[in-house]
């Protein structure tokens, strides 16, 4: 044991040191000596101690006593006064602070031994017994203020003691009270299952714990639980019993409450018409008769472990259902309602509309659904669907516009679109305004429908054709039906209108009412016949020129009006013609009523139905007679002129013949007569060779030109057709062949190609004619200035050629006859001009022998284009 440590507190220094030494001695350990009162309190706090020695009357302002007081306030440490027998007084006051002992100054060793010893074992056994007190005190606290209530009997079975609590828990007023009650009768709520389940159990020694219902003060009853042990000694001798009671009415009341609730839960569920069902873990473990009904799976059959979940899906929701498990278990999102086909056992598909909800099911989490048949609602809504689609369908496909209004026409229910394509306004603008209507509606025909619509509240009916005018001014006519929409007592709430473009009909009907005049008044016999060939139709003409009036001849057969002209199988073979859906066409020589003959110019065609069956014949017949005189007077003309001309074409070749041999023979003499003489000339006859050359080329020239137009007039020209290279094989040559000229006169001329790289398919020949002519006059007509020729691609299949020059221009009104042969602007008697008019009248045959289009643009003093177009080769 460690060594006790004393605080000496004695102003006497001997007394003090004596002390001191002594303890030390004894064993003991001095902690400190001290003088004065403060001392020690100022000194306890940081020195330890288990016991004070201290002076009863201490010098200073605290005596022994004082200090004591202050010291037992604030630290449990034993305490010994040094005292006197004088001290008395003091002693009294020193009581007060319930030292641990006393020690006389005249002490001895032993008995400073004993008193410190002594006032130790006190001090302890003071604290021990403060201390059980205590521990009573909470035993006593634990009993009074606990929950339950508690209480001990005897081996009889009567009370010896019970807690508040307990009394409280009945509604006793008192302990005594609750110790005199009879207990099995007045306690127990049903003394036989005191005796059964408690009393008979106790007797044996065993414990007990049940729940039971006891009686309050007043007879109410109260659910206990009820927890009763024995108490034995080491014998096993039962001494009493400890009971404890607690309160259970209120959860027993809610637990009762929650059966019932729980029964007519199971009745809902069971009396529901939805099928309901509870899944946990994948499995069904509840399913209400509805369900059942609904699959066709009893509950037994659901629970059987090798039913699988699946079996009631649909096929086609299999995919979509163990989506939608996967995402459970992973706790995603889900909708709580949702559409599902499920299938019933008797494999029948059904429509449902689910609906799920987390539930606990025996205290774990499950999954409470409930599935609605919604396979009837589903078709009829499909059904409504389709034939509201249908009813869409047919509205915005036929070209009329349906609509339907109220009454008033103050609201529009539809209108099919197409309304925008025939009335030029979207259907929105019916909705928004639907007097839009009216506006449309032409001025002139504004007030009538106006009218007839006010009576549309009385019947519901209308019929009108009106004009309307569309945003960009045209004007169509419509049908407008209208139709009464009546509820079920026969009252007109709503109209229904067809609104229907009539502007072809009225167009026809107009066409028709034209041609039924232009055939009345026609100056053309028309005759109509049924299939039969039978009048059924004769115009006024027919009157006028045959004689015969409409009734005479209709339903008779217009045979009566032969001449005689036509064979019978000349007839035949016309019917055969008329008959196979063509047309006939001749003449006829017809006699009138008075016997006169007429001839006509006839066409006999079929009216053919929407079959292409003939329906009736129409014969439209011209009055020719006067004509047919004419024409056998025009033909003799005719025969004899195309004689001489064929004799003057003749005559032509001829002439260039004879003309042509004596000039080149006077040609080539002149050349060697000039060869022979051209040193040997005199002065001024130098020239005369040029002179005779270039008058015999100019002669051939003409010569050549007529021999040419003629032989393109009497179709004696013969063409070799092939591929020509305007560039290479013309236009480059043609320039070369008259630039000396071009020079000589003072102008300038100018080819270009501007993109063409492909040939044209053409008589190379006249192509290079026509462009000799083209040239020739325009060197010819220009007398400053410049000749520009350009090759150049128009469009995609023509190529072109203009030949451009700045001379004197063609006027306007000569234009038009400038292809004429031997026609010129200036039939010069001065002659400013030479040639014969033949050259553009070849050129035209020329470009027509080519499958070539000749243009020209002029202006008068400024010059002149004229443009050749070929057809590109394909
Ligand atoms: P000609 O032999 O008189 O030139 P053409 O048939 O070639 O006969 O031409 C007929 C007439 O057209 C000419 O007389 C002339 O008046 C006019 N003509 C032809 N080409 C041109 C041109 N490039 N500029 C002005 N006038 C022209």
């Amino acid at each position: 044991m460690s060594q006790i440590k004393i605080l000496i507190a004695e102003d006497d220094s001997i007394i003090a040191l004596d002390l001191k030494s002594t303890l030390e001695k004894l064993g003991y350990k001095v902690s400190g000596v001290l003088s004065s009162g403060e001392e020690v309190l100022e000194k306890l706090q940081s020195i330890e101690t288990d016991l004070i020695l201290i002076d009863i009357k201490l010098k200073g302002e605290m005596d022994g006593i004082k200090t004591v007081y202050f010291v037992k306030q604030a630290f449990d440490i034993p305490i010994v006064y040094i005292t006197t027998y004088e001290d008395k007084l003091s002693l009294k006051r020193a009581q007060l602070t319930k030292p641990s002992g006393y020690l006389l100054r005249t002490f001895k060793e032993d008995e400073l031994n004993g008193v410190i010893e002594i006032a130790l074992s006190n001090h302890k056994n003071e604290k021990k017994l403060k201390e059980n007190e205590h521990a009573l005190q909470n035993y006593k606290d634990i009993v009074n203020y606990s929950p339950v209530g508690i209480f001990q009997s005897d081996i009889n079975g009567n009370f010896i003691t019970v807690n508040p609590t307990l009394i409280r828990m009945l509604n006793y007023n008192t302990v005594d009270e609750f110790f005199n009650i009879d207990i099995p009768n007045k306690l127990y709520l049903n003394p036989r299952e005191r005796e059964e389940e408690i009393w008979s159990f106790l007797k044996k020694g065993e414990d007990r714990n049940i729940e039971i219902k006891w009686r309050k003060k007043d007879g109410t009853p109260i659910w206990i639980q009820l927890n009763v042990k024995t108490i034995k000694d080491k014998a096993g001798k039962i001494l009493y019993y400890l009971g404890f009671v607690t309160d259970i009415d209120k959860k027993k009341k809610t637990e009762d409450e929650l059966k019932k609730q729980e029964e007519s839960y199971k009745t809902l569920i069971d009396s529901s018409k939805d099928a309901i069902y509870v899944l946990q873990n994948e499995k069904l473990v509840l399913v209400n008769p509805a369900w059942e009904r609904l699959f066709g799976y009893s509950l037994a059959e659901v629970s059987e472990p090798s039913f699988k979940l699946i079996n009631i899906i649909s096929p086609e929701h299999h995919v979509l259902y163990t989506a939608r498990m996967n995402k459970r278990k992973k706790e995603e999102f889900i909708p709580s309602t949702y559409e599902l086909c499920g299938l019933t056992k008797s494999g029948d598909k059904i429509e449902l509309e689910v609906s799920v909800s987390d539930i606990q099911w025996k205290g774990k989490p499950a999954l409470q659904g409930i599935y609605r048949n919604i396979t009837e609602r589903k078709n009829s809504e499909k059904a409504l669907k389709d034939s509201e689609e249908r009813f869409r369908q047919l509205a915005e496909n036929i070209r009329d516009i349906f609509f339907v209004t109220d009454l008033d026409n103050t609201k529009v229910f539809y209108i099919s679109p197409v309304v925008e394509e025939v009335f030029g306004h979207k259907p929105k603008e019916f909705y928004d305004n639907p007097h839009k209507w009216f506006d449309v509606i032409h001025p002139e025909d504004k007030q009538p429908v106006m009218y007839l619509t006010e009576q549309i509240t009385k019947t519901g009916i209308y019929d009108y054709e009106h004009r309307i005018i569309k945003p960009d001014g045209n004007i169509r006519w419509i049908r407008l039906r209208a139709f009464p929409i009546k509820d079920k007592d026969n009252n007109i709430y709503r109209v229904a209108s067809v609104a229907e473009d009539i502007t072809d009909r009225k167009y026809w009907e107009e066409e028709i009412t034209k041609l039924s005049k232009a055939v009345s008044q026609s100056p053309v016999i028309i005759m109509i016949t049924d299939v039969n060939g039978n009048l059924e139709y004769v115009n006024p003409k027919f009157t006028q020129v045959t004689g015969y009036k409409f009734e005479e001849v209709i339903g008779k057969n217009p045979r009566f009006l032969r001449g005689g002209y036509r064979s019978e199988e000349e007839y035949k073979k016309l019917w055969d013609i008329v008959l196979s859906g063509k047309e006939w066409q001749g003449e006829f020589l017809n006699k009138k009523k008075n016997g006169d003959l007429y001839w006509v110019s006839s066409s006999i065609s079929p009216i053919i139905d929407d079959q292409g069956k003939a329906t009736h014949f129409i014969a439209i017949a011209e009055d020719i007679t006067d004509r047919k005189f004419n024409e056998g007077q025009l033909i003799l003309a005719k025969e004899s002129a195309e004689k001489s001309d064929r004799l003057k074409s003749e005559f032509l070749a001829q002439m260039s013949h004879e003309i042509r041999t004596p000039l080149n023979n006077i040609l080539t003499y002149t050349s060697l007569l000039q060869e022979e003489l051209e040193d040997k000339l005199p002065d001024g006859l130098e020239s005369t060779f040029y002179v005779i050359r270039s008058s015999a080329q100019r002669l051939i020239r003409t010569i050549d030109l007529i021999l040419n137009l003629s032989k393109v007039q009497t179709g004696n020209f013969e063409t070799n057709f092939e591929k020509v290279d305007l560039d290479k094989d013309i236009l480059v040559d043609i320039v070369l062949e008259f630039y000396s000229r071009v020079k000589e006169k003072g102008l300038e001329i100018n080819y270009e190609n501007l993109d063409v790289n492909e040939p044209i398919f053409g008589d190379h020949y006249s192509i290079g004619q026509i462009f000799v002519n083209l040239v020739d006059n325009a060197i010819k007509y220009t007398n400053s200035g410049n000749i520009k020729i350009k090759l150049y691609q128009n469009g995609i299949d023509k190529i072109c050629v203009d030949v451009t020059d700045t001379g004197i221009g063609i006027s306007e009104n000569f234009l038009p006859s400038i292809f004429e042969p031997f026609t010129q602007e200036y039939y010069s008697s001065t002659r400013d001009y030479e040639g014969t008019g033949l050259g553009l009248a070849l050129v035209q045959k020329y470009a027509e022998l080519n499958n070539a289009s000749i243009e020209i643009k002029s202006v008068k003093d400024k010059g002149t284009t004229f443009t050749v177009g070929f057809k590109k080769y394909q």
